[in-house]
Protein backbone atom coordinates (compact mmCIF):
# COMPACT_ATOMS: atom_id res chain seq x y z
CA UNK A 1 0.00 0.00 0.00
CA UNK A 2 0.97 3.41 -0.58
CA UNK A 3 3.13 4.83 2.45
CA UNK A 4 1.16 7.08 4.30
CA UNK A 5 3.73 8.56 6.71
CA UNK A 6 2.68 8.60 9.99
CA UNK A 7 -0.64 7.55 9.64
CA UNK A 8 0.45 4.15 9.14
CA UNK A 9 -0.48 2.99 12.18
CA UNK A 10 -4.14 2.93 11.14
CA UNK A 11 -5.18 1.28 14.95
CA UNK A 12 -3.83 0.90 18.31
CA UNK A 13 -4.80 -1.90 20.61
CA UNK A 14 -6.70 -0.44 23.93
CA UNK A 15 -6.12 -2.69 26.97
CA UNK A 16 -6.35 -1.27 30.32
CA UNK A 17 -3.95 -3.74 32.05
CA UNK A 18 -1.41 -5.29 29.87
CA UNK A 19 2.12 -5.20 30.57
CA UNK A 20 4.55 -5.39 27.69
CA UNK A 21 7.05 -7.21 29.95
CA UNK A 22 5.00 -9.68 31.50
CA UNK A 23 1.81 -10.11 29.14
CA UNK A 24 1.51 -12.10 26.12
CA UNK A 25 0.88 -10.32 22.64
CA UNK A 26 -1.93 -13.00 22.34
CA UNK A 27 -3.77 -11.33 25.59
CA UNK A 28 -3.41 -8.03 23.65
CA UNK A 29 -4.72 -8.88 20.25
CA UNK A 30 -7.61 -11.10 21.60
CA UNK A 31 -8.64 -9.00 24.72
CA UNK A 32 -7.85 -4.94 23.54
CA UNK A 33 -10.17 -3.24 22.09
CA UNK A 34 -8.89 -1.45 18.47
CA UNK A 35 -9.17 2.01 18.42
CA UNK A 36 -8.94 4.26 15.58
CA UNK A 37 -7.42 7.57 16.10
CA UNK A 38 -10.15 9.76 16.22
CA UNK A 39 -11.96 7.40 18.71
CA UNK A 40 -8.80 7.80 21.47
CA UNK A 41 -9.67 9.90 24.63
CA UNK A 42 -7.51 10.84 27.19
CA UNK A 43 -8.77 7.83 29.82
CA UNK A 44 -7.01 6.07 27.03
CA UNK A 45 -3.18 7.60 27.39
CA UNK A 46 -0.86 4.99 28.65
CA UNK A 47 -3.13 1.91 27.83
CA UNK A 48 -2.72 2.08 23.63
CA UNK A 49 -0.09 0.09 21.94
CA UNK A 50 1.14 -0.36 18.92
CA UNK A 51 -0.02 -3.43 16.88
CA UNK A 52 3.55 -4.12 15.25
CA UNK A 53 5.83 -3.56 18.19
CA UNK A 54 3.61 -3.42 21.39
CA UNK A 55 5.07 -0.38 22.89
CA UNK A 56 2.52 2.15 24.03
CA UNK A 57 2.21 4.63 21.86
CA UNK A 58 0.39 8.36 21.82
CA UNK A 59 -1.90 9.91 19.65
CA UNK A 60 -0.95 13.37 18.12
CA UNK A 61 -2.52 15.69 18.87
CA UNK A 62 -3.82 14.26 22.31
CA UNK A 63 -6.59 16.35 23.10
CA UNK A 64 -8.33 16.80 19.88
CA UNK A 65 -8.83 14.99 16.28
CA UNK A 66 -7.32 17.63 14.41
CA UNK A 67 -3.89 19.44 13.89
CA UNK A 68 -3.48 23.31 13.70
CA UNK A 69 -2.53 22.78 10.01
CA UNK A 70 -6.11 20.68 9.64
CA UNK A 71 -4.89 17.76 9.36
CA UNK A 72 -6.59 14.49 11.46
CA UNK A 73 -4.86 13.20 14.36
CA UNK A 74 -2.84 10.10 14.20
CA UNK A 75 -1.14 7.61 16.33
CA UNK A 76 3.21 8.60 17.10
CA UNK A 77 5.30 6.07 18.48
CA UNK A 78 6.69 7.48 22.21
CA UNK A 79 10.53 8.82 22.17
CA UNK A 80 11.39 6.66 25.05
CA UNK A 81 10.77 2.72 23.08
CA UNK A 82 12.96 4.52 20.48
CA UNK A 83 15.44 1.67 21.42
CA UNK A 84 12.47 -0.85 20.09
CA UNK A 85 12.76 -1.23 16.42
CA UNK A 86 9.25 -1.11 14.66
CA UNK A 87 8.96 -0.99 11.10
CA UNK A 88 5.73 1.56 11.58
CA UNK A 89 8.29 4.08 13.34
CA UNK A 90 10.61 3.88 9.82
CA UNK A 91 9.79 3.98 6.45
CA UNK A 92 11.72 0.84 5.93
CA UNK A 93 11.25 -0.95 2.22
CA UNK A 94 11.80 -4.71 1.30
CA UNK A 95 10.94 -6.69 4.88
CA UNK A 96 11.63 -8.99 7.58
CA UNK A 97 14.57 -11.06 8.22
CA UNK A 98 15.36 -13.54 10.96
CA UNK A 99 18.70 -13.96 13.01
CA UNK A 100 18.05 -17.84 13.55
CA UNK A 101 15.55 -20.17 12.91
CA UNK A 102 14.88 -20.49 16.87
CA UNK A 103 13.48 -16.55 16.26
CA UNK A 104 11.45 -17.35 13.20
CA UNK A 105 9.86 -20.52 14.71
CA UNK A 106 8.98 -18.14 17.33
CA UNK A 107 7.42 -15.46 16.13
CA UNK A 108 5.15 -18.18 13.99
CA UNK A 109 4.22 -19.44 17.41
CA UNK A 110 3.73 -15.88 18.85
CA UNK A 111 1.61 -15.18 15.27
CA UNK A 112 3.27 -12.59 14.28
CA UNK A 113 4.86 -14.50 11.34
CA UNK A 114 3.03 -17.10 9.00
CA UNK A 115 4.55 -19.02 5.98
CA UNK A 116 2.16 -19.83 3.63
CA UNK A 117 3.37 -22.05 0.70
CA UNK A 118 0.04 -22.08 -0.91
CA UNK A 119 -3.48 -20.60 -1.58
CA UNK A 120 -6.00 -23.30 -2.07
CA UNK A 121 -7.03 -23.95 -5.54
CA UNK A 122 -9.74 -26.31 -5.51
CA UNK A 123 -13.24 -25.74 -4.39
CA UNK A 124 -13.42 -27.97 -1.15
CA UNK A 125 -15.87 -30.66 -1.19
CA UNK A 126 -18.11 -29.08 2.27
CA UNK A 127 -20.99 -30.88 3.07
CA UNK A 128 -24.31 -29.57 5.11
CA UNK A 129 -24.09 -26.09 3.24
CA UNK A 130 -27.10 -24.96 2.13
CA UNK A 131 -27.02 -23.91 -1.17
CA UNK A 132 -26.05 -20.24 -2.42
CA UNK A 133 -25.32 -20.09 1.39
CA UNK A 134 -21.41 -21.25 1.67
CA UNK A 135 -19.59 -21.31 4.49
CA UNK A 136 -16.16 -20.04 4.75
CA UNK A 137 -15.34 -20.21 8.28
CA UNK A 138 -15.62 -24.04 7.45
CA UNK A 139 -12.10 -24.10 5.48
CA UNK A 140 -9.25 -24.40 7.42
CA UNK A 141 -5.84 -23.79 6.72
CA UNK A 142 -4.19 -26.91 5.24
CA UNK A 143 -0.71 -27.80 6.91
CA UNK A 144 2.19 -27.91 3.67
CA UNK A 145 5.36 -29.22 4.50
CA UNK A 146 8.37 -27.86 5.94
CA UNK A 147 10.42 -26.19 3.59
CA UNK A 148 13.72 -24.23 3.32
CA UNK A 149 12.64 -20.58 3.60
CA UNK A 150 15.11 -17.62 2.85
CA UNK A 151 14.19 -15.40 5.77
CA UNK A 152 17.51 -15.63 7.07
CA UNK A 153 19.30 -12.61 7.75
CA UNK A 154 22.37 -14.36 6.71
CA UNK A 155 23.21 -14.91 3.27
CA UNK A 156 22.39 -17.82 1.61
CA UNK A 157 21.37 -19.68 5.11
CA UNK A 158 17.61 -20.65 5.33
CA UNK A 159 15.39 -22.04 7.68
CA UNK A 160 13.50 -25.26 8.04
CA UNK A 161 9.98 -23.56 8.87
CA UNK A 162 6.60 -25.06 8.66
CA UNK A 163 4.26 -23.78 5.79
CA UNK A 164 0.54 -23.32 5.51
CA UNK A 165 -2.01 -23.77 2.26
CA UNK A 166 -4.87 -21.28 2.84
CA UNK A 167 -7.34 -18.89 1.00
CA UNK A 168 -7.52 -15.34 0.56
CA UNK A 169 -10.88 -15.27 2.45
CA UNK A 170 -8.85 -16.97 5.64
CA UNK A 171 -6.47 -13.81 5.47
CA UNK A 172 -9.59 -11.85 5.72
CA UNK A 173 -11.48 -13.44 8.66
CA UNK A 174 -9.55 -11.40 11.06
CA UNK A 175 -8.35 -8.75 8.56
CA UNK A 176 -6.78 -6.36 11.24
CA UNK A 177 -5.15 -8.50 13.29
CA UNK A 178 -3.12 -10.23 10.15
CA UNK A 179 -2.72 -6.40 8.50
CA UNK A 180 0.27 -5.91 10.45
CA UNK A 181 1.20 -9.71 10.71
CA UNK A 182 4.63 -10.77 8.41
CA UNK A 183 3.99 -13.55 5.78
CA UNK A 184 6.11 -15.31 3.34
CA UNK A 185 4.17 -15.31 0.38
CA UNK A 186 5.17 -18.36 -2.17
CA UNK A 187 8.54 -17.28 -4.18
CA UNK A 188 8.79 -14.54 -1.64
CA UNK A 189 12.74 -14.58 -0.27
CA UNK A 190 11.81 -12.36 2.70
CA UNK A 191 8.31 -11.84 5.63
CA UNK A 192 6.56 -8.64 4.45
CA UNK A 193 3.68 -6.78 6.84
CA UNK A 194 0.51 -7.89 4.74
CA UNK A 195 -0.16 -4.08 4.64
CA UNK A 196 3.12 -3.70 2.03
CA UNK A 197 2.06 -6.82 0.51
CA UNK A 198 -1.06 -5.43 -0.79
CA UNK A 199 -1.34 -3.82 -4.21
CA UNK A 200 -4.15 -0.82 -4.99
CA UNK A 201 -5.00 -2.06 -8.69
CA UNK A 202 -5.22 1.94 -9.17
CA UNK A 203 -1.09 1.55 -9.15
CA UNK A 204 -1.62 -1.21 -12.24
CA UNK A 205 -1.23 0.30 -15.18
CA UNK A 206 0.32 -2.93 -17.29
CA UNK A 207 0.05 -7.01 -17.25
CA UNK A 208 1.99 -8.65 -14.91
CA UNK A 209 3.41 -12.42 -14.91
CA UNK A 210 4.25 -12.47 -10.92
CA UNK A 211 1.32 -13.03 -8.98
CA UNK A 212 0.47 -10.42 -6.44
CA UNK A 213 -2.14 -9.58 -3.57
CA UNK A 214 -4.40 -6.84 -5.16
CA UNK A 215 -7.18 -5.26 -4.02
CA UNK A 216 -9.72 -2.32 -5.38
CA UNK A 217 -13.11 -1.41 -5.36
CA UNK A 218 -16.15 -2.99 -6.84
CA UNK A 219 -18.26 -0.78 -9.41
CA UNK A 220 -20.23 -3.01 -10.81
CA UNK A 221 -20.63 -6.57 -11.37
CA UNK A 222 -23.01 -8.59 -13.78
CA UNK A 223 -23.26 -12.17 -15.41
CA UNK A 224 -24.95 -14.36 -17.48
CA UNK A 225 -27.57 -16.91 -15.50
CA UNK A 226 -25.55 -20.02 -15.06
CA UNK A 227 -22.90 -21.37 -12.87
CA UNK A 228 -20.34 -21.57 -15.78
CA UNK A 229 -21.34 -18.36 -16.66
CA UNK A 230 -18.15 -15.58 -16.67
CA UNK A 231 -19.20 -13.17 -13.80
CA UNK A 232 -17.71 -9.70 -14.66
CA UNK A 233 -16.79 -7.38 -12.09
CA UNK A 234 -15.76 -4.10 -12.70
CA UNK A 235 -13.13 -2.33 -10.30
CA UNK A 236 -12.88 1.22 -9.79
CA UNK A 237 -10.16 2.24 -11.89
CA UNK A 238 -7.93 5.25 -12.97
CA UNK A 239 -7.81 4.69 -16.47
CA UNK A 240 -3.56 5.29 -16.97
CA UNK A 241 -1.85 4.34 -19.90
CA UNK A 242 -2.67 2.30 -22.92
CA UNK A 243 -5.62 0.32 -21.02
CA UNK A 244 -9.95 1.07 -20.70
CA UNK A 245 -10.98 -0.53 -17.87
CA UNK A 246 -10.10 -3.33 -15.24
CA UNK A 247 -12.01 -6.22 -14.25
CA UNK A 248 -12.04 -9.27 -12.49
CA UNK A 249 -13.39 -12.35 -14.31
CA UNK A 250 -14.08 -15.93 -12.48
CA UNK A 251 -17.12 -18.15 -12.90
CA UNK A 252 -20.31 -17.27 -12.08
CA UNK A 253 -21.10 -19.92 -8.96
CA UNK A 254 -17.70 -19.89 -7.09
CA UNK A 255 -18.23 -15.60 -7.39
CA UNK A 256 -21.35 -16.00 -6.19
CA UNK A 257 -20.10 -18.65 -3.24
CA UNK A 258 -17.62 -15.44 -2.29
CA UNK A 259 -20.54 -12.66 -1.86
CA UNK A 260 -19.63 -11.24 -5.41
CA UNK A 261 -23.09 -10.75 -7.01
CA UNK A 262 -24.90 -7.94 -8.92
CA UNK A 263 -25.33 -6.33 -5.26
CA UNK A 264 -21.65 -5.97 -4.08
CA UNK A 265 -21.50 -2.26 -5.82
CA UNK A 266 -18.79 -0.81 -3.11
CA UNK A 267 -17.17 -3.71 -1.44
CA UNK A 268 -13.71 -4.16 -1.52
CA UNK A 269 -12.05 -7.27 -3.03
CA UNK A 270 -8.78 -9.15 -2.29
CA UNK A 271 -7.68 -11.35 -5.32
CA UNK A 272 -4.19 -12.75 -6.04
CA UNK A 273 -3.22 -13.16 -9.60
CA UNK A 274 -1.52 -12.30 -12.21
CA UNK A 275 -2.66 -9.07 -14.59
CA UNK A 276 -3.71 -10.05 -17.94
CA UNK A 277 -5.12 -8.10 -21.09
CA UNK A 278 -8.54 -8.01 -21.33
CA UNK A 279 -9.52 -6.79 -24.72
CA UNK A 280 -9.24 -3.42 -24.20
CA UNK A 281 -8.45 -3.41 -20.70
CA UNK A 282 -6.74 -5.86 -17.60
CA UNK A 283 -8.14 -8.38 -15.92
CA UNK A 284 -7.39 -10.99 -13.23
CA UNK A 285 -8.49 -14.08 -14.27
CA UNK A 286 -9.68 -17.64 -13.01
CA UNK A 287 -7.81 -17.50 -9.98
CA UNK A 288 -8.05 -20.54 -7.79
CA UNK A 289 -10.84 -20.96 -5.47
CA UNK A 290 -9.28 -19.84 -2.24
CA UNK A 291 -7.35 -16.63 -4.11
CA UNK A 292 -9.60 -14.12 -3.94
CA UNK A 293 -12.19 -12.50 -1.43
CA UNK A 294 -14.82 -9.98 -0.57
CA UNK A 295 -13.55 -8.13 2.62
CA UNK A 296 -15.88 -7.84 5.19
CA UNK A 297 -17.07 -4.59 5.84
CA UNK A 298 -16.03 -4.16 8.88
CA UNK A 299 -12.47 -3.85 8.04
CA UNK A 300 -12.90 -1.05 4.94
CA UNK A 301 -11.88 1.57 7.39
CA UNK A 302 -8.47 0.20 6.94
CA UNK A 303 -8.89 0.96 3.22
CA UNK A 304 -10.10 4.57 3.92
CA UNK A 305 -8.06 7.73 5.23
ZN1 LIG B 1 5.52 0.07 16.69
Amino acid sequence: MEDLGTFRIKFAYFHRAWDRESDSVQVLKSQGRRVLPHEFTLEMDGFIFCPECHTPISRRPKNKEKMTNGRNASFVHLPSYRHIGCNLRVNKGGGRRFETEEEAKKAIADEQLAIISAFIVERPEIKDVKKGNFDHSFIEDINGEVSDVPISRHTGESFKLPSKITTVSGLCRNFDDNYYKYFVFPGDTNARRLDSILVDVNRVNDICDIPKLYFGKVQSSVSGPWDHSIRMTKIFWNRSGDFLDFYFKQNNKDSKDHGIDDNCRGRIILMYGKVERNGLGLCLSNVGWGEFSLLPEKYKYLFEH
